[in-house]
Parts: structure tokens; C-alpha cells; sequence
């Protein structure tokens, strides 16, 4: 699947003919075929306009606690079935067992603990869930 793209401000061609003047950058330009999907997604994550609707929603979504009892009710189910939780705990045995994995975990991990804000947030969390 693939879909067109003006040349010059690679915004979706959507007229019929090529060349043509594109109506969004005003120019003599013509259509390139590019790959669907990621194209679709590197125009959107490129507008930054977008990236912070995108994140605010996402934000949002999970704010809502019948979201996130959805979520949890739905993560419970799976981890229900045995045949699921034994892939994840397979998964999870390999991943930790790789040393690249386990390298980059630490640094992540070390990053986020020198963070300040990142700390009293798991520490709030931590002492929320022993209530
Ligand atoms: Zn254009």
C-alpha cells in the first residue's frame, strides 16, 4: 500500500494529475509515492501541534479511572489464562537474562532515580500502594 506525497512540502497529493501546482506549498511540484502508514505517522509526529494533542489525550485517557479499570480488568483476564502468563514469564526470564537488556535497564533506571521529580512520584506510589 502506498500513497502520494508532494514533493516539495511532502503534504498528501491529492489532486489527479502530476505535475501539477500543489495547493498547499503553492509550487510546480509532483506526486511521490511513499508508504502509507509511515508516512501518515511521520507528517503527524512531525507537527508538534499534533504530538502535544496526541500526548495531552493520551494523558487524559489515563486519567480516566473507567479507562484504567478497563485496563486492569483486561490485564487480570490475560494474566488468568496460563498459556499467556507463561510466554510472559519466559519473555520476561530471556529479557532479563540478556546483559545488553540488563545494561540499558540500569542506566534507564539510574537516570530516573537522579531525577528529583521522578523519585517523590515512585515514592508516592510506592507508600499509595500499601494503604
Ligand atoms: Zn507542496
Amino acid at each position: 500500500m502506498s500513497s502520494c506525497v508532494c514533493a516539495k512540502c511532502k503534504k498528501p497529493w491529492e489532486m489527479s494529475s502530476s505535475p501539477a501546482i500543489c495547493p498547499v506549498c503553492n509550487q510546480v511540484s509532483f506526486a511521490i509515492a511513499i508508504p502509507e502508514v509511515s508516512a501518515a505517522v511521520k507528517n503527524h509526529y512531525q507537527d508538534p501541534e499534533y504530538r502535544a494533542k496526541i500526548s495531552a489525550a493520551v494523558k487524559k485517557r489515563f486519567q480516566d479511572p473507567e479507562y484504567q479499570a478497563k485496563v486492569k480488568a483486561a490485564a487480570k483476564k490475560r494474566w488468568q489464562d496460563p498459556g499467556y502468563r507463561a510466554k510472559q514469564n519466559a519473555a520476561m526470564k530471556k529479557r532479563g537474562q540478556d546483559p545488553e537488556y540488563r545494561a540499558k535497564r540500569s542506566v534507564v533506571a539510574k537516570k530516573c532515580w537522579q531525577d528529583p521529580e521522578y523519585r517523590a512520584k515512585m515514592k508516592a506510589a510506592h507508600s499509595k500502594g500499601h494503604d
